[in-house]
């Protein structure tokens, strides 16, 4: 739930939409300028002036402006968004995980032939073992199939494969 609806009774409901998009802070409070027969109105009220934010009444979720396309429920086939759990862009939002993929082996891609850094064989396993836990966590995806492809490039240089 995405409203949070408090007071009832005599005192005013106050309603606050939240986005629904992991890692996104925004918050709207729409002033309070009734007080509404129950919750439901509140809440329709409250996404009825929530200027730019959209929602989606199956899953009933909220999206800020920024991210309001989110709202729209993917088409048949289609990939539903992906959003990155911990890569941020510079404004502090969500990046697309495939578009972050690409990213990535463009670096990969631009540095292959850079000086090899000095790890030893202990870091190259764990390493290579939390690549694997990426790996699993997005299955199917492109992000885990480049985890999977480097955890197999520093198994193979470590030698060390306990
Ligand atoms: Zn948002």
């Amino acid at each position: 739930m995405s409203i949070h609806v408090s007071g009832g009774g005599r005192t005013l409901r106050r309603v606050v939409l939240s986005c629904d998009v992991a890692g996104c802070p925004v918050q709207l409070e729409p002033p309070v300028i009734e007080a509404w027969r129950n919750d439901a109105d509140a809440r329709s009220w409250a996404r009825d002036h929530a200027a730019g934010w959209t929602s989606d009444p199956i899953r009933n979720t909220d999206y800020c402006p920024e991210h309001a396309r989110f709202s729209t429920a993917p088409a048949a086939g289609t990939v539903p968004p992906r959003p990155t759990a911990a890569a941020r862009d510079r404004a502090g939002n969500p990046l697309n995980r495939d578009e972050y993929v690409k990213h990535l082996q463009e670096h990969l891609a631009g540095r292959s032939t850079e000086p090899t850094m000095m790890l030893t064989a202990a870091h190259a396993t764990v390493a290579a073992r939390l690549l694997d836990e990426l790996a699993g966590v997005y299955r199917g995806e492109s992000l885990g199939q480049l985890a999977q492809e480097l955890s197999e490039i520093l198994d193979s240089r470590s030698g060390d494969r306990s």
